[in-house]
């Protein structure tokens, strides 16, 4: 895909920021224990590797990514921590996860035989490093029962060709008040690891909203992914445990302005027209950015003012209302602070009905990114 380097709108993120988050996360985590930064769909569209690469510095020991792919990308920008694939990667690839040295979720037993089977068969060195996935009632992918995850460690432990290295589940409900959810999912692991003779390295149940809201949890490494970016798990939901310092900022340029009479239409469809005379600025960014066409009504920030979005945003530009004459040129801030006023992803998120996780992940690789 193009980037956008020669158009105004960009990106902004602010590393020392996530240094930041995960440092005061680290801090407070009990001796032992380890935080593995979550990076995956691009570091939550703030980009995976600068990400990686400030969360090292904040203390972060090793990473999390969804995908194979994600992986790789971090080996070959010079990551050598170790890193977790969180979901179920095809066991045609187990050459390509040895020659990475990564380390590979495991949910069903036909796979880990199917593993086993390749690992016999191919010339690669191994030995391969697991994490046995536990389902304790997100329903997504993991074994369900004691039994199972027995099973599934007694075969791994009977070949020299896996290394059991992990034991993991992950809660649906940690970033909520109700925590009878949480509660019962928290006695079926704790059912898993007393079936148990011996545990892994790594046993982890922690997401952000884990690690915030229930730090006494068991597990000795975390896997910390949104509060790292700055942003609450819970939206609005719960209180932040210490100030998280968001990390993305999204920033344009006017690059036309214009007075209009009363009675004008602006953009697709007409659905806006002025009422008197009016200023009206047009901003380079648009739905093709991820700047969705539902967030028109919402507003920016010009100058420390609030501009209204007017009119449909189109795929690359979109309308807004400016109190005065203000020249081409001058900074707009989609997202971020500017002149004492915020706009933050919450609120995005709101006007969209969605949650930030969701705003951050669907900015377009069109916008060109700016670490400071
Ligand atoms: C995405 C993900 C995380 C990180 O969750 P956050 O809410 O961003 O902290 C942790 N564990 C698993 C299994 C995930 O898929």
């Amino acid at each position: 895909m193009a980037v956008g380097w020669h158009r105004p709108t960009k990106l902004v993120i602010d590393t020392q920021a996530i240094k930041e988050n995960v440092w005061n996360e680290v801090k407070r985590m009990p001796q032992g224990s380890e935080l593995f930064a979550v990076v995956k769909a691009n570091g939550y569209g703030h980009g995976a590797v600068q990400t990686a690469k400030a969360a090292i510095l904040g203390g972060a020991t090793g990473f999390c990514v969804a995908i194979l792919d994600e992986a790789i990308e971090l080996r070959e920008a010079g990551i050598t921590e170790p890193i977790l694939i969180l979901s179920i990667v095809d066991v045609s690839y187990i050459d390509v996860l040895l020659k990475y040295d990564l380390s590979v979720t495991v949910a069903t037993q036909e796979w880990l035989e199917q593993a086993i089977d390749r690992l016999n068969h191919i010339e690669t060195q191994g030995p391969l490093k697991i994490h046995i996935k536990v389902d304790t009632g997100m329903g997504r992918i993991g074994f369900t029962t004691p039994k199972t995850v027995k099973q599934a460690v007694e075969l791994a432990q009977s070949t020299q060709l896996v290394v059991w290295e992990g034991l993991f589940t992950h809660f649906s409900t940690a970033d909520e008040k109700d925590v009878s959810y949480f509660e019962k999912q928290t006695q079926r692991f704790q059912a898993v690891l007393s079936a148990l003779f011996e545990l892994p390295k790594y046993v982890h149940v922690s997401n952000s909203a884990t690690a915030l809201w229930h730090p006494d949890n068991v597990g000795n490494m975390i896997r910390f992914g949104i509060a790292m970016y700055g942003l609450n798990p819970s939206g609005h939901m719960l209180p932040e445990v210490y100030p998280l310092k968001p990390a993305l900022s999204l920033v344009s340029q006017l690059i036309h302005v214009k007075e209009l009479a009363a009675g004008e239409g602006i953009g697709y469809g007409n659905t806006y027209t002025t009422t008197e005379n009016e200023w009206i600025g047009t901003i380079p960014i648009g739905y093709a950015d991820g700047w969705l066409r539902h967030l028109q009504g919402f507003s920016v920030l010009v100058n420390g003012q609030k501009c209204e979005i007017v009119g449909r945003i189109c795929m690359d530009q979109c309308m807004i209302r400016l109190p005065e004459k203000v020249s081409v040129g001058t900074t707009v801030t989609l997202v971020g602070h500017d002149h004492g006023a915020d706009i933050t992803l919450q609120m995005v998120a709101d006007k969209l009905e969605t949650i930030h996780y969701e705003v951050a992940c669907t900015f377009s690789d069109r916008m060109p990114r700016e670490y400071k």
